[in-house]
Parts: structure tokens; C-alpha cells; sequence
């Protein structure tokens, strides 16, 4: 086991931690201002620095490198903004991964090149208004007829929504309850029948689009289904990857909480001394940091056993859910560090706060996540219904 970054890792974390400081950080107020989503243009950045399917193979344009160098990527950039890190984590961790893993050559020369240039962004689309973490209930239903499936139904809470062009879509491929009638298909934005929801407004996360789903006799060609009915598994295999981003937004977000509250606690005065010489100051930056260096190892583990595959269920999980706990909890002693500035938007900290209470519930809860673990534990799975 070695703790030790090589050569190139050092490099490439050193590269993302400039891109994130000096190009990225500018632009974090106006997406907290205006919600604007990240332009083409600033895509185009991400795709000549490499950062755009850094875990896609080579010979479509990644980066062909492991879900570690991922990690690394998006912790730096979340540092900043988990905003800023969102163009990794689509086309690094996101679905993607389904197509590269599980899709047809056809699929993969159509799909992952234009995800590693930036033109074409694909977002996962799995949550209903009626089937959140109840995900095996939900209902929007892809009828096979002629060359098209046919799609109805309509999907909830997708980031990405109205602004990625195309849409890995959890559908219903008969009427088989639960898992067995699921599957995948790529919904492109410009699909007939397919139109979005007004955009979401969240407490976080400004400048992260999302939105509601709404397939109309949609039609889509047949070409487009990755998984067929019944490989459900492959799809949530794949999303194993995605949790590891997942806990890295919040681990990203946490440590640039510390850091923001060290460098504050250094200059901030009260009663005529630093407040970082104050017991217990240094009680609440010493439990953040070991809150931020577990949850790190947590991820580190599970991405590195990952390689160039996938993280088992139970190593991402235990890696989210701690992440995400830590994530609140460093956010808010950040916030109590900082005083009363801590609570004004002058300063980055509420946003940190508020930014990192969406992550314990996108891509499963911290409750769903412990349902996974224990079930993992144990070699069970506990029937939920
Ligand atoms: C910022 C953000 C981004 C998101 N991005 C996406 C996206 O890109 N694509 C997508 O498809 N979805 C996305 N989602 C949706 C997200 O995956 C769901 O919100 C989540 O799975 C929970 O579903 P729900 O909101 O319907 O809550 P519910 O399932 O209704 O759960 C409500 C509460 O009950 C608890 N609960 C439910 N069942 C159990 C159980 N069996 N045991 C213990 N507790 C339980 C939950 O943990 C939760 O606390 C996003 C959500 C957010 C907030």
C-alpha cells in the first residue's frame, strides 16, 4: 500500500489545482448570482487541459487514465466550486461510463468523442416524481414499434436538465415490476415528443441546471437502447462510479471549507491575538481536518481499487455516505470559525454550506447509501417494500 502520489499524479493534481485557482474560482460568483450554467466556451478549456473523459478510453478521445485521476480532478476543481468540477464529473464518472462499458461500438464512436471534446454532454436521468429512492417503481415506459421506441413518462430533479444534449434514461421495456422490465436508452435533446420543466431552484448549487424530464410519444431509434430489459445491474454497477464523484463534490467542498477557515483563523484577531490561538479554534480546525482526511482516504480506496473498472457497491458506498456527513458538518464548524462573516455572502462559506447539502441526497441518500452498506456487510439484500 502506498499513500504516495507518482510523478504524474503530483503533475496532473498540481495542473487541475491552477486551472480551478486562477481560470475557475473568477467565475464561481457569477454562477452563484446569475445561475448561469457553463458556457461552450469554458468546456473547451476543460477539454484542451484533458479534463474531459479522463477516464474514457484513449482511442475515442479520453484521457484513458483511472477513476483515481478522476477523483483527484474533481476534488481540486470542487475545492473551488463543485460547479466547476461538474464537466469532469459528467464525463469522467457519470453515464457515460454506462455507454463505454456496456454500449455497442456503434454507441461508443457516436457518443464518447463528442463527450471528450466538450460538444456533447450526457446526464442520467433515474428519478421520477413518483420514484426517488424507490428507483425500481419507476414508470416511464419505452415501447418498441417499428424502428423507434416510443417514450412516455417523465423524469425529476436531472442536473444537467434543458442544458446536457443527451440523456441516459432508466425506462420501463415491458410491464415486468420492479428491476427485471428496466433498461437504458439515450434520449437526445432534440428527440420529437421531448421537452423539459421549468428550471429547478435549489438552496445550492447555483449554476448547476436542472430540471423535470417530459417524454410525449417520444421517439427514439432503436439504435439508441445501451441496456436492454433485465440489465438493470450493469446500470447500477456502473453508477458505483458515479458515487465515488459523488462523495468527491463533498469532500472537495469540505476541504475548501478548512482551508478558507486555517487561512481565516490566521488572520483574524480578537482580544488582541489571532483567533487560531484560541484552544478552541484549533479544536474545531483539527476535527475538520480529520473529518476531510478520512472521508479522502475513504474515496482514495474505493477509486483506486477501482482502476480502470469499476468500485464495488460496498467500498463506494461506505466512501459516500461518510463524505457526505463530513461534508455538512465541516461546512458548518467552517462557518462558526468565521463568525459572524461566515454567515454573510461576502464570504464562500455559506455558499460551501449550502452547496454541500445537496450531496447526501443526489445519487442515492446517506439513508440509502446505509441500506447498501449493511446489505453489502452482510451478503443480503434487504427487500426494501
Ligand atoms: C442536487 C440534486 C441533484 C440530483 N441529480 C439527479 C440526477 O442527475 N439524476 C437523477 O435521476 N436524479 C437526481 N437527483 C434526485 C435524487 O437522486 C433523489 O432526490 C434521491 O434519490 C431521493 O429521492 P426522493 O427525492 O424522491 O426522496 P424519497 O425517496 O422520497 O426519500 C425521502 C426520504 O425518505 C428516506 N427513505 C426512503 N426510502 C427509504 C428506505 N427504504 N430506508 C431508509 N430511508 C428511506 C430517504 O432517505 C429520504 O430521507 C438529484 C437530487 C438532488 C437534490
Amino acid at each position: 500500500m502506498d499513500f504516495q502520489l507518482n510523478e504524474e499524479q503530483r503533475m496532473f493534481k498540481n495542473m487541475v489545482h491552477d486551472f480551478a485557482d486562477q481560470r475557475m474560482a473568477a467565475i464561481v460568483q457569477e454562477w452563484e448570482e446569475k445561475g448561469a450554467f457553463l458556457e461552450k466556451n469554458i468546456l473547451s478549456q476543460y477539454a484542451e487541459l484533458g479534463l474531459l473523459g479522463i477516464t474514457l478510453p484513449e482511442q475515442y478521445g479520453g484521457a484513458g487514465l483511472t477513476a483515481f485521476e478522476a477523483v483527484l480532478a474533481i476534488e481540486e476543481l470542487a475545492r473551488v466550486s463543485p460547479i466547476a468540477a461538474l464537466p469532469v464529473f459528467e464525463t469522467s464518472v457519470g453515464p457515460i461510463r454506462v455507454v463505454e462499458m456496456f454500449g455497442t461500438e456503434e454507441q461508443k464512436e457516436r457518443f464518447i468523442p463528442p463527450a471528450c471534446t466538450g460538444e456533447k454532454l450526457m446526464a442520467v436521468a433515474m428519478t421520477e416524481p413518483e420514484a426517488g429512492s424507490a428507483l425500481t417503481d419507476l414508470t416511464t415506459r419505452a415501447v418498441l414499434k417499428g424502428d423507434h421506441y416510443v417514450v412516455n413518462g417523465q423524469k425529476r430533479f436531472i442536473s444537467g436538465g434543458g442544458h446536457s444534449d443527451a440523456y441516459m434514461v432508466y425506462v420501463r421495456l415491458s410491464e415486468q415490476k420492479g428491476a427485471k422490465g428496466i433498461g437504458g436508452i439515450i434520449i437526445e435533446k432534440d428527440s420529437p415528443g421531448f421537452t423539459f420543466g421549468k428550471q429547478e431552484v435549489f438552496m445550492g448549487l447555483h449554476g448547476m441546471p436542472s430540471c423535470d424530464l417530459i417524454f410525449e410519444d417520444c421517439l427514439v431509434p432503436k439504435e439508441n437502447l445501451v441496456i436492454s430489459e433485465g440489465g438493470f445491474a450493469f446500470l447500477m454497477q456502473a453508477f458505483d462510479v458515479e458515487r465515488c464523484g459523488n462523495a468527491t463534490m463533498s469532500l472537495g467542498i469540505a476541504w475548501g471549507a478548512l482551508e478558507a477557515a486555517k487561512k481565516y483563523s490566521q488572520e483574524r484577531r480578537a482580544f488582541g491575538k489571532p483567533i487560531c490561538e484560541f484552544q478552541a479554534v484549533q479544536l474545531l480546525l483539527a476535527d475538520m481536518a480529520m473529518k476531510v482526511e478520512a472521508a479522502r482516504l475513504l474515496i482514495y480506496r474505493a477509486a483506486v481499487n477501482a482502476g480502470l473498472g469499476l468500485p464495488s457497491i460496498y467500498e463506494s458506498s461506505v466512501a459516500k455516505c461518510f463524505a457526505n456527513e463530513i461534508g455538512k458538518e465541516v461546512t458548518d464548524m467552517a462557518l462558526q470559525v468565521f463568525g459572524g462573516y461566515g454567515y454573510s455572502k461576502e464570504y464562500p462559506i455559506e455558499r460551501m454550506l449550502r452547496d454541500s447539502r445537496g450531496w447526501p441526497v443526489a445519487g442515492g441518500t446517506v439513508q440509502m447509501q446505509r441500506v447498501n452498506i449493511a446489505g453489502a456487510m452482510l451478503g443480503r439484500r434487504f427487500n426494501q417494500r
